[in-house]
């Protein structure tokens, strides 16, 4: 049973005009390119291809809005990182996270983090962002399959005591199936 079974690409936005109107509830989701943001996507809403949209040419620098269901929405933000270098221009960009960061209907930010390799600079900047907007955040540490389990389980640890009071954390692997229901479970409660 797919988790969102209306789940649908709603439209890409490269200026604030663009956005849909904030009314309802949305998720934003970030992380650095090849962290598994695609996968995790694809994994908690349960439509196995949905998150290839962001990927496709000219839609990779832009904020891809799906609509998971009536007046619930996913935001799919630019994977940052070594793959693309600093964004064209800076100043827009800047205005374009100002005005999400304003949207009363962002509820939360999913930050999706590589667990082998923990958080880095682009993943600090967000969590940054986040608390100044004051929008919580929930980590994914993607890809723990890769992990043994007591690797994973020290890893968790490790993550929770960095991150403290910004943001709470889990283990996730879109591949083997970890901590997908939990991760849904923590969107629906933003989104309800
Ligand atoms: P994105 O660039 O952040 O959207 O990342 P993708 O979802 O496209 O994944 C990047 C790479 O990591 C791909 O080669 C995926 O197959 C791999 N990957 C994603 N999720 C997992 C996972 O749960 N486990 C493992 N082992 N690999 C994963």
């Amino acid at each position: 049973m797919s988790a969102y079974p209306a789940a649908q690409f709603l439209l890409s936005a490269a200026e604030t005009i663009q956005f849909p109107a904030d009314e309802g509830a949305e998720v934003a989701i970030a992380g650095r390119s090849n962290a598994g943001k695609s996968s995790a996507i694809n994994a908690i809403t349960g439509r196995r291809a949905l998150a290839r949209t962001s990927k496709t040419p000219g839609r990779t620098r832009l904020l891809n809005f799906f609509q998971l269901a009536s007046g619930r929405r996913l935001i799919d933000l630019p994977g940052y990182g070594y793959a693309e270098g600093p964004p064209p221009d800076r100043d827009h960009w800047a205005r374009l996270i100002d005005a999400l960061g304003r949207r009363a209907s962002l509820k939360g930010l999913l930050l999706v983090v590589d667990a082998r390799r923990g958080l880095l600079g682009g993943d600090e900047q967000l969590l940054g962002w986040a608390q100044g907007i004051g929008k919580p955040v929930h980590v994914l540490l993607s890809k723990s399959d890769r992990l043994k389990r007591t690797e994973a389980q020290a890893l968790l640890a490790k993550s929770r005591l960095q991150l403290a009071q910004r943001a709470s954390s889990q283990l996730f692997s879109a591949h083997a199936g970890v901590g997908i229901d939990e991760a849904r479970a923590l969107m629906d409660g933003w989104l309800s």
